[in-house]
């Protein structure tokens, strides 16, 4: 039976999605609306706080377009809108996808079965390894293995910031504009990639290149080990999703919610 709600609903905002700055902001714009409504008459202010509370509870939030507009009231006030990181950068640069897929099956990381790719079980292992050895590393040394792993870098540092962790590599050019940034979990598994490449696919264009593709194969976190499952991007307020594309299909972690691919 379809609930009489059921079309007012939005899932993307409530229940484990619901974002709670935005729902007690929410809060707080429709008691002031209701102690104003309630100069002129305390029925109306009743009606208007029950059909306010109701909208909050099964939409997420009452004001329009909240999802819109609350990371900009986030950036302004010190309460945490739950930012959502968009999607991490990559090691690599432009490069053919055909060229690198080739160069993946040639060294035997990639075998094709029709339409379907796989990754060799002896390169899963060895990826493992290179990411677990990766992960004790402190952030000085792991700072050089990500510098190392990208081409045209000149170095690379670690920021933290609302307890998320981003490695950012520097480029050669010395330019702002051209630094790239990657959650530290893709960053463990792209420079993981790019050193179990190696001795495999001899152009450290296509290594770099194909960091960023193989992790559409992960299977565990390169964080947490957890299980990794296909999943649709976070639609909270810190994330106002293009209505015309629709949720978008990604990899992340069941265990610590990390994104790892997009799909
Ligand atoms: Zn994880």
């Amino acid at each position: 039976m379809s609930s009489p709600l059921g079309s007012v609903r939005r899932p993307e905002h409530t229940g484990d999605r619901r974002c709670w700055p935005c729902t007690v902001a929410n809060s707080l714009v429709l008691v002031a609306v209701s102690v104003a409504v309630a100069f002129v008459s305390r029925v109306a202010a009743l009606a208007v706080l029950v059909l306010g509370a109701v909208a909050i509870a099964v939409r997420g939030y009452l004001v329009p377009y909240t999802p819109h507009f609350a990371p900009a009231l986030g950036a302004v006030f010190p309460v945490d809108f739950h930012e959502e990181p968009g999607p991490s950068g990559s090691l690599g640069r432009e490069a053919d996808g055909e060229d690198v897929l080739a160069a993946l099956v040639a060294a035997d990381v990639i075998v094709a079965d029709g339409e379907t790719l796989y990754l060799t079980d002896e390169f899963r292992e060895r990826w493992r390894r290179e990411v677990a050895a990766l992960r004790e590393l402190a952030d000085g040394r792991f700072v050089a293995a990500v510098a190392d792993a990208a081409p045209r870098a000149s170095g690379a540092r670690v920021e933290r910031r609302r307890g998320h962790t981003a490695v950012v590599v520097e480029p050669d050019t010395g330019s702002v504009t051209d630094e790239r940034r990657l959650a530290y979990p893709v960053a463990l598994a792209e420079v993981g990639a790019v050193r179990a490449l190696a001795g495999r696919v001899s152009d450290p264009g296509i290594r770099a290149a194909a960091a960023e593709p193989l992790r559409r194969f992960l299977e565990t976190c390169p964080s947490c080990e957890g299980r990794v499952e296909e999943t649709t991007a976070q639609q909270c307020c810190g994330a106002p999703t293009n209505p015309r594309e629709g949720p978008q299909a990604v990899l992340a972690c069941a265990d610590c919610g990390e994104r790892l691919a997009t799909l």
